[in-house]
């Protein structure tokens, strides 16, 4: 049977999102393979190393949750990372035979420090009462850079703010922060606040948490985690593809090196959930605007309320456009297909108001959560139970992970003590 492992960080309770884009894959995967799923607690380390209050308890609440979704440990085994030292000497291992230059030019890592240079800036124009509007613009980036005049003062779209970070991080020559500043002031920003947020850029310390050896080095212990285990199969989003892509790498100069052990694992691909937060932004706890399982009923509804719908629908009587709004998106995932025809030829017509729409929205939601709300409350009642699920697991991939450091240390010539 095919093995397939899986893990992820444990940054906080889990939300839709990561039930659509993850656990929803895990619950089928758990039906047809032999599957390790993992808390991988030392990633969480790799850019949120000063945190480390919280760490025990989100290990905790992530394993409630897997519980409370049906991630069952009769058929995959759960256990966390830093239980499984082998992994660490694995990683420290691999890090021998892995050119720097791979980790160097891994896309991921300049995202990530392209996504903290670009909140940096956005929070800050945010704080300075930049007015940062979130529906799309009414034309295309060069349109609108070619008629920017800086009349309109203290107010910039998201799309235009991003996509101009976007041209200045990734050129030829580095970060243009010139360029920068002068397209910002061009989109209508104060000079002076515009040069005060590049300064930081240029000078602060933004990105510095990300300056380090762990998290440069963070795939040589991901292609760790995979490759101790031997797996077949990793299921993995499009954006983690080179990832995997460096996996088979390592995996291939170590069996040229030393000795054919490791297969190349091969990525089961999955499709990232698209389910916005209720602001219409990438669903994610630092943007606050995302429903977690573990949210009751009271805060699902009032979080469906707060929801952005059809911005052009001002009143009950204007018609509306499902299409462009955050509800109807909901809908499309929570409720039955009757009655999303219903709504969107309501909508249409003005026959359905949105508070109406809204209250059919929270209902479904919260039906589909009620059963996770079921398990998790009979599980955060019996703490050894799912404590000695995740020792369970821990100790049973121990076992695999010791099998494999052996045969590993004896194809390099180790001591085995
Ligand atoms: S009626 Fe529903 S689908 Fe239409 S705009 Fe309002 S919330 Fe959105």
């Amino acid at each position: 049977m095919k093995k397939v492992l899986s893990g992820m960080r444990p940054t906080g309770r889990l939300h839709l999102g990561h039930y659509l884009g993850v656990i929803k894959n895990w619950l089928q995967l758990q039906e047809k393979y032999e599957c390790k799923f993992f808390i991988a607690d030392w990633h969480a380390l790799t850019n949120k190393y000063k945190e480390t209050d919280q760490l025990k308890e989100n290990v905790r609440q992530m394993i409630i949750d897997w519980l409370s979704c049906g991630i069952d440990p009769e058929k995959a085994t759960l256990f966390v990372q830093s239980g499984v030292k082998e992994h660490a000497e694995l990683a420290l291992l691999f890090s021998m035979i892995t050119p720097k230059s791979w980790l160097e030019l891994n896309p991921s890592y300049k995202d990530l420090k392209f996504n903290l240079y670009y909140q940096y800036m956005r929070d800050f124009l945010a704080g300075k009462q930049i007015k940062i509007i979130l529906t799309p613009p009414p034309e295309s980036f060069d349109q609108a850079l070619e008629k920017a005049t800086g009349k309109q003062k203290n107010k910039i779209f998201e799309e235009y703010l991003r996509e101009a970070f976007h041209r200045a991080f990734y050129n030829q020559k580095g970060i243009d922060f010139k360029w920068l500043k002068e397209t910002l002031m061009r989109f209508g920003i104060q000079k002076k606040i515009v040069e005060e947020v590049v300064r930081n850029l240029e000078e602060g310390d933004v990105g510095k948490d990300i300056d380090t050896l762990g998290f440069l080095a963070y795939p040589v212990l991901q292609a760790a985690d995979i490759l101790i285990y031997k797996a077949d199969a990793v299921p993995v989003g499009e954006d983690q593809l080179p990832h995997i892509e460096l996996t088979r790498e390592i995996a291939r100069r170590f069996n040229n090196l030393y000795d054919q052990i490791f297969p190349e694992p091969e990525a089961l691909l999955t499709e990232e959930s698209k389910l916005p937060g209720i602001d219409g932004r990438k669903m994610s706890k630092s943007y606050n605007n995302a429903i977690y399982l573990s949210d009751d009923r009271e805060t699902v509804n009032r979080k469906v309320l707060e929801m952005k719908t059809d911005p052009q629908r001002v009143r009950r009587t204007d018609p509306g456009n499902p299409d462009v709004c955050i509800v109807f998106e909901y809908h499309n995932i929570f409720t039955d297909s009757e009655t999303v025809s219903d709504i969107d030829k309501k909508c249409r017509k003005a026959e359905i108001g949105c508070v109406d729409c809204k209250k059919i929205l929270a209902e479904n939601l919260n039906s589909f959560l009620d059963p996770i709300r079921e398990r998790r409350k009979e599980i955060e009642k019996d703490i050894p139970k799912y404590e000695k699920v995740l020792q369970e697991g821990t100790e049973k991939a121990r076992a695999v992970a010791s099998e494999t450091m052996v045969e590993v240390r004896k194809a390099m010539k180790l001591w085995e003590f």
